[in-house]
């Protein structure tokens, strides 16, 4: 039988409600229990890929191709596992089927209404994930706060599944700082909010910038009722929180309340980890020019790559984001960088100053990383400057030799959501490249979002001229990479490897690429 435990957020957004739940998934995990998380969110968007990333972040694609909120990364990052289509709920996604099958009769004359229409679809879904994938915990994080409009239904389904099911509560709250003093005001308004929906949480997580002291600890306990208060004060690197958690009884609080028995927890490797990144020193610095740079959170899966790779070489360069737009005339700025990653994108904004930045890197043997429209690009600048053609891609403008092009299939495609070239496709990678080097194999899965793709056209030419294609997918170039003697180390993939490095088996691409950028600082 399953057991859930619900992380609920309150008072405001961005506590970290996401790292809370892969944490809690990974103390448990560390036991040996088989663990998923689950996440809804309250927005009428079926799912994020239509999301612009300035205003909610990076869109996480899982491995089914299903476009989700970035939460999924660090779950994925932590737990390091796979999650699939079904872990993500949206409000739009509930309410599409219901009404889906309303339009097809399958309610039989009844009104459908929120209850119990959705919150049975809710429960149902919860416990048939739970049960098909053979859980012991079902982890569900329920996005926005406590008190919201969007989330109120979902949170009565789960007060309903309760009353069938072994179902904890986590309450993720915060206590502002006022002139030293830890508040647990609101922390108390947040329980009782929760209390009037008819949930009592077992654990307080008290989110501040310092760690609560014992009184304030006993006075969270006594006025919101609860047995565990658990501190979740700034840590210098979010893969600290399941160290924390595991001092602060977070596996004692879930074996009191579903009556299981004590466990040691395995998390050795990955605490060496952890101390290895806060104690490695800070060399070198890695721009990514990009074009969402001001809400970092777009590229929270590429920061957390060169994280998980830092980790494992034991050396932190400082990663800094550079609005492509500012580089304007100056590309000289990106001297100081020992290695440039172009990332993924779409649109038209700061495209010239990003093939500056690729040219830049070209020109000046730096170390270049380009990701998926960082890779269309890299053709692009390499087709005008190099091969001294009229090169462009067709998503940005009209030219006569189109470098990038609309992949075939996707010239019919009128709907927006969910139509991109999506999740896992394997490559073929040839022989004597440097992408063989990193992968170590003939074959490698990553994953995909892309409508647009390298035009195959021009393949020999750019092989003659020293870009060299190091992996197709049928007719499709997934990678290419610069003739090292000639350009430099520079590498270009079609798909996302960000989004499956983890924090205990970085990606191979990003170690490989952080070498060659600090090779003067690792002293090889
Ligand atoms: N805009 C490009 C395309 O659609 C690249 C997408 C991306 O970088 N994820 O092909």
């Amino acid at each position: 039988m399953p057991n859930y435990i619900v992380v609920l957020g309150s008072i405001m957004s961005g506590l970290g409600k996401g790292i809370l739940t892969a944490s809690i998934g990974k103390i448990l995990q560390s036991r040996g229990f088989k663990v998923k998380p689950m996440k809804f969110d309250g927005y009428l968007n079926v799912d994020c890929g239509t999301m612009n990333p300035f205003r909610h972040g990076e869109v996480f694609v899982l491995r089914d191709g299903k476009e989700v909120d970035m939460d999924f990364g660090t779950y994925e990052r932590f737990l390091n596992i796979d999650l699939d289509a079904d872990a993500s709920i949206t409000g739009g996604r509930i309410f599409k089927d219901i009404i889906e099958r309303e339009r097809e009769g399958k309610f039989l004359g009844r009104d459908v209404q929120f209850v119990p229409h959705v919150t049975n679809w809710i429960k149902d879904h919860i416990v048939s994930y739970a049960n098909k994938n053979n859980l012991d915990f079902l982890i569900i994080e329920v996005g926005g706060t406590v008190g919201d409009i969007e989330n109120s239904y979902f949170i009565e389904a789960l007060r309903q599944l309760s009353m069938k099911e072994k179902v904890m509560f986590v309450q993720l709250t915060y206590l502002p700082n006022l002139y030293g003093e830890l508040k647990t005001k609101p922390t108390q308004h947040a329980t009782q909010i929760l209390r009037g929906m008819g949930i009592q949480p077992s654990v307080i997580v008290a989110r501040a910038n310092k760690r609560l002291d014992k009184e304030t600890r006993e006075k969270i306990k006594l006025y919101c009722n609860v047995d565990y208060v658990m501190n979740d004060h700034e840590l210098s690197t979010v893969y600290e929180l399941p160290l924390l958690l595991e001092q602060e009884g977070m596996y004692e609080a879930i074996r009191t309340f579903f009556k299981l028995e004590c466990r040691k927890a395995e998390l050795d490797s990955w605490e060496s980890r952890v101390n290895k990144l806060k104690t490695s020193p800070h060399k070198g610095k890695i721009a990514i020019v990009g074009k969402y740079t001001k809400q970092v959170d777009s590229y929270a899966s590429l920061r957390e790559a060169l994280i998980n790779a830092s980790a494992e070489l034991g050396i932190k360069p400082s990663i800094e984001f550079v609005e492509a737009e500012d580089i304007k005339g100056n590309v000289e700025q990106l001297s100081q960088y020992d290695g440039i990653i172009v990332p993924g994108g779409f649109g038209k904004r700061g495209v010239e100053e990003k093939i500056k930045a690729i040219q830049f890197a070209r020109e000046n043997k730096k170390p270049f990383l380009g990701i998926c429209f960082g890779m269309q690009l890299m053709a692009v600048e390499f087709a005008r400057n190099v091969m001294g053609l009229d090169a462009c891609s067709e998503e940005i403008e009209s030219c006569k030799d189109p470098a990038v092009i609309l992949q075939p299939n996707q010239k019919d495609v009128k709907q927006i959501g969910g139509t991109l070239r999506l999740g896992d496709y394997e490559m073929d990678i040839k022989e004597g490249t440097i992408l063989h080097e990193i992968y170590g194999k003939d074959k490698a899965i990553e994953r995909h979002r892309h409508r647009y793709e390298i035009n195959p056209k021009y393949i020999l030419s750019f092989e003659d001229n020293g870009l060299i294609v190091s992996a197709t997918h049928k007719d499709l170039i997934e990678a290419m990479e610069y003739d090292r003697k000639k350009f430099g180390f520079g590498i270009g993939l079609q798909a996302h490897p960000e989004f499956t490095s983890r924090f205990e088996r970085p990606s191979p691409v990003f170690v490989r690429f952080l070498k060659e950028s600090l090779a003067s600082f690792l002293g090889s």
